[in-house]
C-alpha cells in the first residue's frame, strides 16, 4: 500500500501571519499519520514551516542552473540545506507566466534529483486540448518530455489547467483515467511511479480522488491555506488508505 502523498501548494498566497496562524491550527490537531503531509510555502517561509509537526517540506521552484552567478535564483542544494525533501517543478502557472518549457522543467527536476530532492513534476492539459479530445496524447507526451533523463525518485502531479483555481475539479473518473494513462506511458522507466491529482481539491470532493484507482495523493492549492481544511483533506486520504 502506497502512503498517500498530500501536498499543500501555498503559492504566493500567504503572509507571515498566515503561516503562524496555520502553524497554531495544525500543531493543535492530532498528528497526521498514515499520510505524508507536505507543505510548499513561499521560499522565505521555509524555515517557519519547519516548526510544524509531522510535515515534510517542499519548495515551489528551483533553479535549473548550478551554483553561481544567477541573481534571484535558488539552487537545489540550498533547498536541501533548508530541509526540503521535495520541490514542485513545471507548475502550469510557471509554464504560462515564466515560459518554462518541458526541457527547462526536465533540467530543474534533474538538478533537484542531483541534490537529493524528489521533484514533483506537474503536467496537465488546457481546456481547448481537453475539448479537442487530445488530452491523453498531450499529457503523456508532456510527462515523457518533462521527465527525460530522470531517475525513479520522482512524483508526477496531474493538474488539468482548467481545474486549477477554477472551482471546477475533474471528476474522479476523468482524473483516474488520466493517472492510469500516465503510469502506462512511463511504466518502462518508472514502474513504481506515484501520480497525484491537483485542481480545485477541497475537503468536500477529495475522497472522490483518494479512493480512485491510480491516484496516489493530492496537490492542493487554495484549500490548503487553512490548517482545518488541509487537515481534513489529509484525514480523508488517510481513511481511503
Ligand atoms: C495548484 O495550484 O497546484 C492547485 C491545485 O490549485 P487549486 O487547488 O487552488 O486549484
Amino acid at each position: 500500500m502506497i502512503t498517500p502523498l498530500i501536498i499543500a501548494n501555498w503559492k504566493m498566497a500567504i503572509d507571515r501571519d498566515g503561516v503562524k496562524a496555520f502553524k497554531a491550527g495544525w500543531n493543535s490537531k492530532p498528528p497526521m499519520e498514515s499520510v505524508e503531509a507536505v507543505i510548499a510555502p513561499p521560499a522565505p517561509y521555509l524555515s517557519l514551516v519547519q516548526e510544524l509537526t509531522h510535515v515534510s517540506l517542499c519548495a515551489q521552484n528551483v533553479s535549473e542552473n548550478d551554483m553561481g552567478a544567477h541573481t534571484g535564483e535558488i539552487s537545489a542544494e540550498m533547498l536541501t540545506d533548508l530541509g526540503c525533501q521535495y520541490v514542485i517543478v513545471g507548475h502550469s502557472e510557471r509554464r504560462q507566466n515564466q515560459g518554462e518549457t518541458n526541457a527547462i522543467v526536465a533540467q530543474k527536476a534533474k538538478r533537484a534529483q542531483m541534490a537529493g530532492l524528489t521533484p514533483v513534476v506537474c503536467v496537465g492539459e488546457p481546456s481547448q486540448i481537453r475539448a479537442s479530445g487530445d488530452a491523453v496524447a498531450y499529457v503523456t507526451q508532456q510527462a515523457l518530455t518533462s521527465c527525460e533523463g530522470l531517475s525513479a525518485d520522482l512524483v508526477i502531479a496531474y493538474e488539468p489547467v482548467w481545474a486549477i483555481g477554477s472551482g471546477e475539479a475533474a471528476s474522479g473518473n476523468v482524473a483516474s483515467a488520466m493517472h492510469l494513462e500516465i503510469k502506462a506511458a512511463l511504466t518502462d522507466q518508472y514502474p513504481e511511479l506515484r501520480v497525484i491529482y491537483g485542481g480545485s481539491v477541497k475537503p468536500e470532493n477529495c475522497a472522490a480522488f483518494t479512493m480512485a484507482e491510480g491516484i496516489d495523493g493530492l496537490l492542493v492549492g487554495g484549500a490548503s491555506l487553512s490548517a482545518e481544511s488541509f487537515w481534513n483533506i489529509c484525514a480523508s486520504a488517510k481513511g481511503a488508505g
